[in-house]
């Protein structure tokens, strides 16, 4: 049985007052039910990690960075590595997001030696992957999931993947208020988990958890969880509310 998870990313927003505000808001609410029965994570900016961190320690709440960079130390200017993170309380790390990959231009490769590098580091990888509007158009979403996993995962082996979560997130979902349908995530859920099982065995395929994100919200949380293969939610815009971020949680419950 996989534990639900649901993980708030924040993107570049908040500052340190109302990050942990938030932070403080979110605890509250969440009691130890959310701790209990489902995992929760928020990855704030950077900067405010470690005050995050701080305001969230016993709460059963973990602490995510967004990236990371692929070595753990050098002559690496502006970047942070996981066992930096690690050192100040994070547990987690995005990679991959798609914000990254579109935006700031990151390939496969490089999401995959920044997945080895948040394993070594002693972070659990969130691994996001998922299609464009253009690529699902032209039906090459399997296409494309199963390039990104396979790219994503290479040299990695069972052990490794076991610390890894999926989160799926459609890129014409995120952040512009359409969202998959609960259909259309279970699809590409159970492809992932096909494709795990194919290859690294049918065990660890039923023990990954493959997240959705996209436009989830308090009004869709419950239906895309009901969904056999979707075990939890990466958040975005509706993790900046506390009240929005907690009714996901216990749509989780
Ligand atoms: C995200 O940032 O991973 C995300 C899913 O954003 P949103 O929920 O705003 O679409």
């Amino acid at each position: 049985m996989r534990k639900p998870f649901v993980a708030g990313n924040w993107k570049m927003n908040t500052d340190s007052h109302s990050g942990v505000q938030l932070a403080r808001a979110i605890a509250g609410g969440a009691l130890d039910a959310a701790a209990r029965s489902v995992d929760v994570a928020v990855c704030p900016p950077f900067v405010y990690l470690q005050a995050v961190a701080g305001a969230l320690s016993s709460t059963g709440i973990a602490v995510g960075a967004q990236d990371i960079y692929c070595e753990q130390n050098g002559a690496f200017t502006g970047e942070i590595s996981a066992s930096m993170l690690k050192d100040i309380g994070c547990i987690y790390a995005l990679c991959g997001h798609s914000e990254r990959r579109h935006v700031i231009g990151e390939t496969d490769e490089l999401v995959n030696k920044k997945i080895g590098a948040a394993i070594l580091g002693g972070l659990l990888p969130i691994f996001c992957l998922g299609e464009l509007l253009a690529e699902r158009e032209a039906s090459e979403t399997e296409e494309v999931v199963s390039r990104q996993l396979r790219s994503g995962l290479a040299g990695l082996g069972v052990e490794k993947v076991s610390a890894v979560t999926i989160a799926y997130e459609p890129v014409w979902a995120i952040g512009t208020g359409l969202t998959a349908t609960p259909e259309q995530a279970q699809q590409v859920h159970a492809l992932i988990r096909k494709l795990l099982g194919e290859m690294y065995g049918k065990r660890l395929a039923e023990e990954t958890r493959i997240l959705y994100g996209g436009s989830a919200k308090p009004e869709n949380a419950a239906e895309l969880m009901a969904k056999e293969d979707v075990d939890g939610l990466l958040v975005g815009g509706a993790s900046l509310k506390a009240d929005n971020f907690l009714a996901i949680i216990k749509a989780a419950l």
